[in-house]
């Protein structure tokens, strides 16, 4: 079953076409891992599936629910995708666990004393029950990354959407994060995940696309792409990349 879909989806940013007319389909519980040169419209793809950017032209339907929609549609739309960016974009003021209540609190209109149970349950998860308390301020890279993840997954996603998550860490922070999204993804949730991390696609993805000059070049399994590049243009894409 389709949870993804686009149909001819094309969009510029001024003069650029930065997706030339993408068709894409994602089935429930795949985890797409998306690679592609900086500037090749990873992110783009990705915040149009949220309608962060909006399209020139086509259809993103995800999950019944169009990006040109209503408004009450739109906002139905993005509580379907919960998105994790490489910068953690956490409130800087709120405590861990307030920020991982926010969404269900203010999107969902959940109680408070349930949102509250039900984050304190995400953050123990993703490895943080200790740190319910603290503020982003006062916790590791990794550790932002992963009440990230927990306030994503807060508002019961359908679909999670990482945009290089683990890019901005130090490379011995970026296991407990690779860690939780490959326990994400244990669990059966959708994902998309742009990222560099070769390992991570070969051993949790269950799709490599490779995006280059606005359209998807590449579309196949991880360990057959990367161990056997089709194209020389993915032969020296991970030569830089590993
Ligand atoms: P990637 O994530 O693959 O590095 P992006 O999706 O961020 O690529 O960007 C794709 C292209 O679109 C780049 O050329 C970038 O400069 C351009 N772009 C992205 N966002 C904007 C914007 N808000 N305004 C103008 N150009 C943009
Ligand atoms: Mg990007």
């Amino acid at each position: 079953m389709s949870i993804v879909e686009f149909k001819k989806v094309v969009k510029r940013f001024g003069a650029s076409t930065v997706l030339d007319e993408i068709d894409l389909t994602i089935d429930k519980g795949e985890v797409v891992v998306i690679v592609g040169p900086s500037g090749s419209g990873k992110s783009t793809l990705l915040r149009c599936i949220n309608v962060l950017e909006t399209i020139e032209s086509g259809d993103i339907v995800v999950n019944g629910l169009s990006v040109r929609g209503s408004g009450a549609e739109v906002r139905e739309l993005r509580r379907e995708a919960g998105m994790v960016f490489q910068q953690f974009n956490l409130f800087p003021q709120l405590t861990a666990l307030e920020n991982v209540m926010f969404g269900p609190v203010h999107t969902r209109g959940t109680a408070r004393s349930q949102a509250r149970e039900e984050a304190r349950a995400l953050l123990d998860k993703v490895g943080l029950a200790e740190k319910t308390d603290n503020y982003p301020g006062q916790l590791s890279g990794g550790q932002q990354q992963r009440v990230a993840i927990a306030r994503a997954l807060a508002i019961r996603p359908q679909l999670m959407l990482f945009d290089e998550p683990t890019s901005a860490l130090d490379p011995e922070l970026r296991h407990e994060v690779l860690k939780v999204m490959q326990d994400v993804a244990e669990e059966g949730m959708t994902m998309i995940v742009v990222t560099h991390e070769m390992e991570f696609a070969r051993k949790v993805g269950t799709r490599l696309l490779f995006i280059d000059q606005g359209k998807i070049s590449e579309d196949g399994p991880p360990n057959e792409l990367l161990s056997n590049p089709p194209s020389q243009r993915l032969r020296d894409f991970l030569q830089h990349v590993s």
